[in-house]
């Protein structure tokens, strides 16, 4: 317990004004403090664009239920090193249009790479473009003409984003907490129709990240003006024909009505073997919305820790490989069979043969990003493709300090199984390369690849 005597009131007055000063320090931001800006577009897509994420859609979308929208979060640090986090309601991203926009921010803002980073929610009532699960459904000419002018149409919207959130930089004060929801539930341990008993009974199998990171963005004022959320569960309570956000578009919208002038953005966590449960209507979705919603709310409520210090960031490419090719007889079997989702194998058949078409024979690597951002003490890591669970419980354990690890990061490309889940197959192990348009598995050793990788990177933003 610290006391102090009042028998010198001119040491009482300067002690008083001190603890007045710092008071204040801890709230406004100083001339050396964190500057934040924000920036934000429609992306929702016009009529005739075909949608992603389920084999089984034979048709373009009817119509519009929630708006999508592209979102940036710039900031400086106090020596001005600067970052931006694009957060989308989409499905995937490509390699190809983050490289595009990241080309565009080096060139106006003179951003490097690891400076930017691309999340997407994974709403599966989101267009499908070029370059995104190829193996999906072959789209009639028509289609994939929309799909690409919506492709240059979203490009210079996120671009436009991340320009305006850079431009309009002021001082800010950054602090972080964390909360937790339970919605998300390990999909490939529960039969969904076995979950709610399970649920019930305290017995749901299979590992799950249930924490909800919040970054919190004040201004000058006071009041807040960004506010960050994440979770680790598949954005897919809903498979309707409409654009909608799902529960994670439903958890922006509720805090954006909360907190007024304030911009919501989502990131994706490890969620590739999480389902929302229950799942399958707008109501659940908003339900599900409302939990997140809350759950950041009470982190909000609570003391956060303060962002201080400085950014860094790190970002590289490692080469992933994928077992094996498909023989020609698998890839003609694949055209012709009739089988469930006929449609997706004669996607991916077609998507082989374009591959052998353009170089020769179907490439067995593909360059994978992974990301590295620490904000003060605060870590991040961003991975691509649909990462499961077992990377981010993985990485936190073995991290020194708070680290936050979001999945569908720069390029979905495919399912990044742990070891555990590529030995086991099945959907996110195996099958899923189906629907991506790739060869076949990834090959073992890939989680020792990735999280090397994620802890050198991290280790690299420690000492800059
Ligand atoms: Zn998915």
């Amino acid at each position: 317990m610290i006391t102090f005597s009042c028998r010198h009131p001119v040491r009482f007055a300067l002690l008083f004004t001190l603890v007045v000063t710092l008071a204040r320090a801890a709230v406004a931001p100083s001339m050396s403090s964190w500057q934040v800006g924000t920036g934000r577009e429609i992306i929702t897509p016009p009529a005739g664009v075909w949608m992603t994420g389920y084999a089984a859609r034979s048709r373009p979308a009817d119509g519009t239920a929630q708006d999508l929208w592209v979102k940036a979060l710039a900031f400086a640090d106090p020596v001005g090193q600067r970052g931006v986090l694009i957060t989308l309601d989409l499905c995937g991203i490509t390699q190809e249009i983050t490289a595009r926009v990241c080309a565009q921010l080096e060139k106006k803002h003179q951003l490097s790479r690891a400076a930017v980073m691309i999340n997407v929610s994974h709403t599966h009532c989101s267009p499908w473009f070029e370059g995104s699960i190829i193996g999906l459904r072959i789209l009639p000419a028509e289609g994939l003409t929309k799909a690409d002018a919506y492709r240059r149409d979203l490009e210079q919207k996120i671009v436009r984003a991340a320009d305006y959130a850079l431009s309009h930089l002021a001082p800010a004060t950054i602090a972080w907490g964390e909360d937790s929801a339970s919605f998300g539930v390990n999909r490939r341990e529960n039969p969904e129709k076995e979950i709610p008993a399970r649920r019930a009974a305290g017995t749901l199998r299979g590992p799950s990240d249930p924490r909800v990171p919040v970054l919190a963005v004040h201004d000058a004022s006071g009041a807040l003006t960004a506010l960050l959320v994440s979770y680790a569960c598949h954005n897919t309570t809903l498979s309707f024909y409409q654009w909608h956000g799902d529960y994670a578009g439903c958890a922006q919208a509720e805090l954006e009505k909360r907190h007024p002038g304030a911009t919501v953005l989502f990131a994706l966590g490890c969620g590739a073997d999480i389902n929302p449960n229950p799942r399958g209507t707008v109501e659940l979705a908003q339900q599900h919305g409302l939990t997140l919603a809350d759950a950041a709310d009470r982190a909000l409520a609570r003391p956060m820790t303060r962002i201080e210090g400085k950014f860094s960031a790190a970002a590289e490419e490692i080469t992933l490989t994928y077992a094996h090719r498909p023989s020609k007889e698998q890839i003609l079997e694949a055209q012709q069979k009739e089988q469930p989702n006929r449609e997706m194998h004669q996607a991916w058949a077609a998507a082989m043969n374009d591959q052998i078409k353009t170089h020769g024979e179907i490439p067995l690597t593909h360059a994978y990003p992974i990301q590295a951002w620490r904000l003060g003490n605060l870590a991040w890591a961003a991975l691509g493709g649909e990462v499961v669970v077992d990377y981010a419980l993985r990485l936190r354990a073995e991290n020194q300090g708070p680290l936050w690890v979001f999945g569908y990061s720069n390029d979905v490309m495919a399912y990044i199984p742990s070891e555990r889940v590529l030995a086991e197959g099945r959907y996110e192990g195996d099958t899923s390369m189906i629907p991506y348009g790739r060869p076949g598995p990834w090959t073992a050793g890939i989680e020792e690849k990735i999280v090397t990788k994620s802890h050198e990177l991290l280790s690299r933003t420690q000492t800059r």
